[in-house]
Order: C-alpha cells, then structure tokens, then sequence
C-alpha cells in the first residue's frame, strides 16, 4: 500500500490563517504592525527563493518586512553594530540573519547578539536552552516545520516511539531530537559519523519515524524503511536540474505510512512557522 503523502502546503495554510487573525487582533489592541528585518552581508543568489517568500509572507499577513543587505567587505564588529541598532529599535519585532555570512564574520558568535526576544529564528543560545526545558515559545523553523508535520497525522501518538534523525546541524537535527524528547519519544541521532561508520542503515531500519536532513540525494535507500514508518524528508538537493531529497522517495513510498514529497513537504512550512514566529515575538515584547 503506498504512503500517504505529509504535504506541507495544507498545515502551513491553517498556521497562516491564525497568523493573519491573530495579528489583525495585536494590531487592533495596541496600534502597531508587527515588522521583521532580515539582515544579510552582499549578494547571495543561493537564499534569493527565502527571501523572496519571507517577504511574500510577511505582507500577506500583515507583518511589515524590510531587507537589510550590508556592504559584502563588512567587518564583524559592524555587523555587530548593526543588529545591536536593530535590538534597540522599537518598531523592529523580530530579526533573522540571512545565512551564509561572509567568512570573516563568525555565524555562531552573531547569534549571541540577536535579543532573545527578537531572535524570531531561535538561534540564540537562551532560545535553543529552553528547549531543553520544554518552554521555549520560539522554536526553530525547520525543526518545528518536522513537528507540525507529524502532528498533523492525528492517529499518531509519539509516546515510546521509535524516533531516528539523521543529521545533527543547530537548525534541524539537534533542536528536533529535543522536541522529539520532549514528547517522550526514544530518539536516536545519527550523523556524518553513523554514516562514516557504515551502521546508518541498521539504524533507518528501526525508525518508526524517520527524519532525514543531510543535504545528499539519495543517502537513505527506499529498502532500509521499516514496513509503515512516518518519513520525513528535510533535504533539499538539486539533482539534474530538479529539487530532491535526502531520500529514496518511489521505494520509500512503497513502504512507508506517511512520506513527505521533496519539494512541497517541510518546505511550504517553514517559512509559516517563521512568521508565527514574529507573532510571539511581538507579544512577548509587548
Ligand atoms: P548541515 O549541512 O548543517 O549538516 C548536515 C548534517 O548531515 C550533519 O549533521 C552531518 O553530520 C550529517 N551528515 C553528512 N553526511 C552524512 C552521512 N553520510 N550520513 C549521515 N549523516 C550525514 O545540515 P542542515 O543545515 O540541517 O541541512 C540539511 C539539509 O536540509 C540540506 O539539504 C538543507 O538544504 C535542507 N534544509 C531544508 C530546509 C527546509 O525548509 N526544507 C531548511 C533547512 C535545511
């Protein structure tokens, strides 16, 4: 029986609807539009897409948006500087650093300057600890998109299952092996090592629920997914000019529940999580 396809588009649709209601509610109580400024370094023709859709978004839903791009020879310190001047302001609510930065400046440490209020991304180390504690009202979009996917399926209960992540990045695979936790799931992470060690695939093949995000086409082979498993498609690789996945999606499909499309599943979502995101910036500064 083949899977049934997890498609971001229609989660993504209902976040956005109570996006929109609930800013037109913030902006009738207290007067002000919620803004989001994406602060970048140079040209980067590789985050053009995103930005185009976060700005679509945004002002699809009310959140006024602007497009900061600094000069590509700035230095850290006026970086620095200048999201130091976008925390102080107060008609910003929310921040995101276009990623990647030039290589003089260090990803990490920019992180660590973006007011946790404003860090709509949750890349700030205060954001990402209260994970740990199950409190964090601002998650990080990737791995939220992961969970809003899975809640989705309403039949699902995540209590002792059988969780798998491939992938260890800040963004996805560690803040979404935490979620995972949170919900009691048994979570396993594997990453460049696993697959180095050559044991990935006895790892895949326990997954009830899969989550791959690596950035290789192909890594996870349709055969390795346990009968009925929830897979859930992070990578996004350009493969003889079409978008595709971290996995083997036609014999994945063959076996598994529940399988997003690559592009159309986690995708379409992000970007809604992220503007949820700027809705609780805004109340928590207010
Ligand atoms: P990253 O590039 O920072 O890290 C890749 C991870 O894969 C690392 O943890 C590494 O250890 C692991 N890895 C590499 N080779 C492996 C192997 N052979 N076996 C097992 N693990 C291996 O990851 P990222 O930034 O989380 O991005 C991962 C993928 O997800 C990329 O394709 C990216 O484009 C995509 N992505 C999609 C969205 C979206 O909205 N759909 C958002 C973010 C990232």
């Amino acid at each position: 029986m083949p899977a049934v396809l997890l498609e971001g588009k229609t989660v993504a649709l209902k976040i956005k609807e109570n996006v929109k209601k609930e800013i037109e509610a913030l902006k009738n109580q207290y007067g002000i539009t919620p803004k989001l400024v994406s602060l970048g370094a140079g040209e980067n023709p590789a985050s053009e897409i995103y930005l185009k859709s976060q700005e679509k978004n945004a002002k699809e839903l009310g959140i006024d948006y602007e497009l900061k791009k600094l000069d590509a020879n700035i230095n850290q310190d006026d970086f620095i500087k200048a999201i130091d001047s976008l925390n102080k302001d107060k008609s910003v609510h929310g921040i995101i650093v276009q990623m990647p930065l030039p290589q003089r400046i260090d990803t990490k440490l920019i992180s660590r300057y973006i007011s946790p209020l404003k860090d709509v991304e949750a890349v700030h180390p205060q954001n990402m600890g209260e994970i740990v504690f199950g409190k964090a009202n601002i998650l990080p979009c990737t791995a939220a998109a992961c969970m809003e996917l899975l809640n989705s399926i309403s039949s699902l209960e995540l209590y002792g299952k059988e969780a798998v992540v491939v992938g260890h990045s800040e963004i996805v695979g560690k803040p979404l092996a935490l979620l995972l936790l949170n919900k009691f799931a048994t979570v396993t992470v594997c990453h460049i090592a696993t697959g180095q060690r050559g044991t990935l695939p006895e790892f895949v093949k326990k997954a009830e629920i899969l989550i791959v995000a690596v950035g290789k086409a192909g890594l996870v082979k349709g055969d390795w997914i346990k009968e009925g498993a929830i897979v859930i498609d992070v990578g996004i690789n350009r493969v003889e000019g079409k978008i595709v996945g971290d996995v083997e999606f036609d014999k994945a499909a063959e076996k598994a529940s529940y399988i997003t499309p690559v592009p159309g599943g986690v995708g379409p979502l992000t970007v809604a999580i992220l503007m949820r995101n700027v809705v609780e910036a805004f109340k928590q500064q207010q």
